[in-house]
């Protein structure tokens, strides 16, 4: 039997998250799910969005699966998420995107792993308001060090970068690639403006590199690779960023393999592990058992293969690419017009995969 928190999260976050916790339950594998509400609604009932509890859940635990969690733009709470990695030390957050045959998508035939840094980078969550004491503060130290001139009127948010995060990253990824058989590890970066942010991270992933002979290793620029990725994808395979580049490139190659809805994610630390998918909370589906659950089901998926249990996680996704590939239970995003009436709820899609596994 297997102790796993569940989170349910908010927006459309518990549909999705009720929709994998069945398919999951119908692969057979024996689990005790420790559901812990985190979000929005928490923060509203309990004044804070992540209570200790969730915490203390997934590090007793060591495995979790979480819906999408809301972050206010701007004001209100930090980042539930960007919490959740930074307090438990996910330092990685992997993405794998491959198409699966029926999803409608301009690109057939993508299979790229997204490798990225989850702790540091302009996410570390050093940030100093407009107007603050301490801005005031920073931006003379920086005149004084520096003789730059920053604007009065300006926020500022700090973008560490250190050998340590970098090397346990990148060797994350060619670990990965070699566990996997995958062929290359490409590392992205903004070296060539960010001298000595990206360009550690540069020079820390090519000293990594070295001891990976096994492995092909090469080097893009953040800019250069979006459009190399839109025009010719299939050359690249397992691709390890910084955390802001890493976060924009996820969604661009979810766009690449039919969208949000069906991209699954994980967050990994030496201790725990957090399964989530990429896309977040949608809330203007919320309630509607509209939305797509398969990234969530991927993520699942993940998790599977996290706990060994491989069987169990290639039935599953067989099970989730025969009915992508029937195109019949699929919710609305995966119909040739949003609008299409015969698009499946989001408990129907579940429901379809689980019969697939009996
Ligand atoms: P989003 O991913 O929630 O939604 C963007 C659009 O993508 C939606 O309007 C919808 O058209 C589509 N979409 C997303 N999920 C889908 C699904 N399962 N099925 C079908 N279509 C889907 O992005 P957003 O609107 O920028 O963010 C909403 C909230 O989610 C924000 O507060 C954001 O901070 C949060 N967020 C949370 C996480 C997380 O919990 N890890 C990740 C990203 C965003």
């Amino acid at each position: 039997m297997y102790n796993i928190t569940l989170i349910p999260g908010d927006g459309t976050g518990p549909e999705i998250s009720e929709a994998a916790k069945r398919v999951i339950e119908a692969t057979g594998i024996p689990i005790k799910w420790d559901i812990q509400e985190a979000g929005l609604d928490v923060f509203e009932k309990e004044g804070n969005p992540l209570p200790q509890r969730v915490l203390d859940s997934i590090k007793k635990n060591k495995v979790a699966i979480k819906g999408p969690i809301t972050t206010p733009v701007g004001t209100g709470f930090r980042s539930v998420n960007v919490t959740l990695r930074q307090t438990l030390d996910l330092y990685c957050c992997l993405r794998p995107s491959r198409t699966f045959k029926g999803v409608r998508t301009r690109f057939q035939d993508v299979d790229l792993v997204i490798v990225r840094e989850n702790t540091e980078d302009l996410y570390a969550g050093i940030e100093f308001a407009k107007g603050s004491e301490d801005v005031k503060k920073l931006i003379g130290l920086i005149h004084e060090l520096t003789g730059k001139t920053i604007r009065s009127d300006s926020g500022i948010s700090i973008k560490p970068i250190s050998v340590y995060g970098t090397e346990r990253i990148v060797r994350f990824a060619f670990e990965y690639a070699r566990k996997n058989k995958r062929r290359k590890v490409t590392a992205v970066h903004k070296a060539n403006i960010m001298k000595y942010s990206d360009g550690l991270f540069l020079e820390t992933a090519r000293n990594v590199a070295t001891r990976y002979p096994d492995i092909e290793f090469e080097d893009r620029i953040v800019d250069n690779m979006c459009m190399q990725l839109v025009q010719k994808p299939e050359l690249y395979d397992v691709i390890v960023l910084p955390n802001l580049y890493g976060d924009v490139v996820s969604d661009l190659a979810a766009g690449l393999i039919g969208g949000l809805g069906v991209a699954p994610g994980a967050n990994l630390g030496e201790e725990c592990a957090v399964f989530e998918p990429v896309h977040g909370s949608a809330p203007k589906y919320k309630g509607l058992n509209k939305v797509n659950p398969l990234a969530m089901i991927l993520s699942g998926v993940m998790m599977l293969r996290h706990l060994q249990e491989f069987q169990a996680a290639q039935r599953l996704e067989t099970a989730v690419a025969s009915v992508i590939e029937e195109g019949k239970n699929v919710t609305y995003d995966m119909k040739p017009a949003p609008d299409d009436p015969s698009a499946a709820t989001t408990s129907r899609m579940a429901d379809a995969i689980i019969e697939k596994l009996r």
